[in-house]
C-alpha cells in the first residue's frame, strides 16, 4: 500500500466513526481494526500495531467520558499521538555543527541508496552554506568509487577515494584525515554495502567505524523492503552504532510501513527522505507533519 493509499485509508477510518451516531466500544474497535489494517498493509510491524491498539484502548477509555466530550476529538488525538510515538524514539540524533568538524558514517545494504544519499546529504548542506566532502570507503562493488566521484563532481564537492586499495579502513581514515585537514565541517564517509546482511559486511563496518570514530552513523533504508525492515535495521544496529535513519524511495511505490519499523529497531529518528533519484529530491523528516499528512 502506497502511502497516499494508507493516509486516505486512515482517514476513512476515523470518518466513518464520526458518522456513527453513537461512538461505543464496537465502533471504536472497528475504527482502530480498519486503521491496524491499513498499517500493515503497508508494512508496519504486526508488533507494533498490536502495541498501538490496545495502547489506544487504554487511553480511550469510553465509560469515563461524560456524554460532552467529544469523543471523535479524543480518539483522534490518541491515534495521532500513537502514530507521533512510533516515528519518535524519544531522543534527537546527534546534529552537527557548521563550521566545527563532523564525521559521518553511511551504512545500509547494497541498492538501498547509500551512495546516491551520500552525496544528497552533503549537496543538502552545502547549499546551507557548510564545507561537506566525501570519502569512498567502498571497495566491494565494481564501480562504486567511480558512482561517487561522478555525483560529487557534478554538485562541486570535494571528494577521496582510491581504484587500486582494497582495504576500506585505510582509505576511511585517510579520506577523513585529509578532510580535517583541509577543515571541512562535514566529512561523510560511504561504506559497502552487500546483497544481503552477512557477516563480513557487519565486520567490515565495526572496523571503519572504531577507526573513524564518526560522531554518527547513519542508517539508509529502502522503504520499499516491507516487513523485513524491523530485521535488517535491527541488525546494523547491533554491528556499528546507528543514530539516524534515512529512508529512500518514498517516491512512486513507497510504503511508509518500513520507516516506522526502522525506528522501532534502532531507536533513532528517520532524519531525512529520499523522494527521487535528483541530488535535490531529498527532504527533512518532520514527525508531526508526516502524520497529520496520513490523517488526511
Ligand atoms: P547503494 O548501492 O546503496 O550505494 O545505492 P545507490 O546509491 O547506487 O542507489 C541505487 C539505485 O537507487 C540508483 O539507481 C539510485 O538512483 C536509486 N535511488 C536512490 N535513492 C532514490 C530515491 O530516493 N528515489 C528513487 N526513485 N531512486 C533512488
Amino acid at each position: 500500500m502506497v502511502l497516499a493509499q494508507l493516509g486516505g485509508s486512515i482517514s476513512r477510518a476515523l470518518q466513518q466513526m464520526s458518522n456513527a451516531t453513537i461512538i461505543d466500544e464496537k465502533v471504536l474497535s472497528e475504527c482502530l481494526n480498519e486503521i491496524s489494517r491499513a498499517l500493515l498493509q503497508a508494512d508496519v510491524q504486526f508488533k507494533m500495531v498490536r502495541d498501538m491498539q490496545s495502547n489506544i484502548k487504554r487511553i480511550v477509555n469510553l465509560d469515563d467520558l461524560a456524554a460532552g466530550h467529544n469523543k471523535r476529538r479524543i480518539i483522534q488525538q490518541a491515534i495521532f499521538n500513537e502514530l507521533c510515538k512510533m516515528l519518535d524514539p524519544g531522543k534527537p540524533s546527534f546534529t552537527p555543527k557548521k563550521g566545527k568538524t563532523s564525521v559521518i558514517m553511511f551504512v545500509g545494504l547494497q541498492g538501498s541508496g547509500k551512495t546516491t544519499t551520500c552525496t544528497k546529504y552533503a549537496y543538502y548542506h552545502q547549499k546551507k552554506g557548510w564545507k561537506p566532502a566525501l570519502v569512498c570507503a567502498d571497495t566491494f562493488r565494481a564501480g562504486a568509487f567511480d558512482q561517487l566521484k561522478q555525483n560529487a563532481t557534478k554538485a562541486k564537492i570535494p571528494f577521496y577515494g582510491s581504484y587500486t586499495e582494497s582495504d576500506p579502513v585505510k582509505i576511511a581514515v585517510e579520506g577523513v584525515d585529509r578532510f580535517k585537514q583541509e577543515n571541512c565541517d562535514l566529512i561523510i564517509v560511504d561504506t559497502s554495502g552487500r546483497h544481503k546482511q552477512e557477516a563480513a559486511l557487519f565486520e567490515e563496518m565495526r572496523q571503519v567505524s572504531e577507526a573513524t570514530k564518526p560522531d554518527l552513523v547513519i542508517f539508509v533504508m529502502d522503504s520499499s523492503i516491507g516487513q523485513a525492515a524491523f530485521d535488517q535495521a535491527q541488525a546494523f544496529k547491533q554491528s556499528v552504532a546507528v543514530g539516524a535513519v534515512i529512508v529512500t524511495k518514498m517516491d512512486g511505490h513507497a510504503k511508509g510501513g518500513g520507516a516506522l519499523s526502522a525506528v522501532a529497531a534502532t531507536k533513532s529518528p528517520v532524519i531525512f527522505i529520499g523522494t527521487g533519484e535528483h541530488m535535490d529530491e531529498f527532504e527533512v523528516f518532520d514527525v508531526k507533519p508526516f502524520v497529520s499528512r496520513l490523517l488526511g
